[in-house]
């Protein structure tokens, strides 16, 4: 039976489990088709790619890209890209390159709040320390008992508007979409409920996103309330955006886990047509 999850993580960015392992949970719990989407890396892919073909996983070539729009980061995810794509892989180069100096000035605010050790702590977290970012922070502080959550380590701190969220510049929108049309994939903007914009902010990145050439918007992820999934298939419909859907997979216990995902409501356009998946 066909059941896409367009949206996880490895540890080859913020998830917990490596490639393989990631396949290999997806296989085991019904996923047919798969796009690994790391975090501005597709360091995973090839790994990912031996473990489907030997789960009879379908997989597709992902990528999730750190995006600063009007003060905001957004989530812009690749679908089908070809990671050998010189410009694209320039560009997601980089959108990493600040990552390790962004983590000392991360570090150096929870040193001013008397809670030291914590660049020392990420790293040990961090698969891949090229990316490094909150959540192996989060991670860290949750191990070394000084909150009870991930959720909480985001709220006290890490959050947008918490005082170890430091300032950073990601990627252009429009430069995230070129790169990934260049690589011959497809742009989706992540769990757009995620971002606490208003309606007419919404409507402002989607209308850019589109005249860039984006292709979709995830409508049933993990990171959306139920009643978001018909409000989101309205906002693709209006844009004339295809709707795409996946878990956002990051750790077992920590996160929505791999496929089990409602179906996109009616009226939506999947992506996965334009992917010429079925
Ligand atoms: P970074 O790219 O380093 O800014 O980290 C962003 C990542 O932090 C996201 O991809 C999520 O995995 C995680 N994250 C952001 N906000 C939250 C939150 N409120 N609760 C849990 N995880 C979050
Ligand atoms: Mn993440
Ligand atoms: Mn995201
Ligand atoms: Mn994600």
């Amino acid at each position: 039976m066909f059941n896409p999850d367009l949206h996880c993580h490895s540890n080859i960015s913020d998830g917990t489990l490596a490639p393989a392992v990631v396949v290999a949970r997806a296989a085991r719990r019904g996923v047919s088709t798969l796009a690994l989407t790391d975090h501005d890396d597709t360091g995973g892919l090839a790994e990912a790619a031996t473990a489907a073909a030997v789960r009879g996983v379908q997989l597709i070539n992902g990528v999730e890209i750190s995006v600063s729009w009007r003060e905001q980061t957004i989530h812009v995810v690749g679908l089908g890209i070809d990671p050998g794509h010189l410009q694209f892989q320039a560009g997601l180069a980089a959108t990493r390159a600040g990552r390790e100096e962004r983590a000392q000035r991360m570090a150096a605010v929870f040193d001013s709040l008397g809670i030291e050790g914590t660049l020392a702590g990420a790293q040990r977290f961090a698969g891949n320390p090229r990316m490094i970012g909150r959540t192996h922070f989060a991670r860290h502080l949750v191990e070394s008992g000084r909150v009870n959550s991930i959720k909480d380590a985001f709220r006290r701190w890490l959050g947008a508007g918490r005082p170890c969220q430091v300032e950073q510049r990601w990627a252009a929108l429009g430069d995230a979409v070129a790169w990934i049309k260049g690589a011959g994939g497809l742009a989706v903007v992540a769990h757009p409920g995620r971002y606490g914009l208003a309606p007419a902010q919404l409507r402002a990145l989607l209308g850019e996103f589109r005249d860039h050439g984006g292709a979709a918007i995830e409508v049933v992820t993990g990171s959306h309330q139920p009643q978001e999934f018909a409000m989101f298939a309205k906002y693709a419909a209006e844009f004339g955006l295809a709707a795409s859907a996946g878990s956002d997979f990051h750790a077992p216990d920590e996160s929505r886990d791999l496929g089990g995902l409602p179906k996109l409501p009616a009226g939506c356009d999947p992506v996965w047509r334009q992917l010429g998946l079925h």
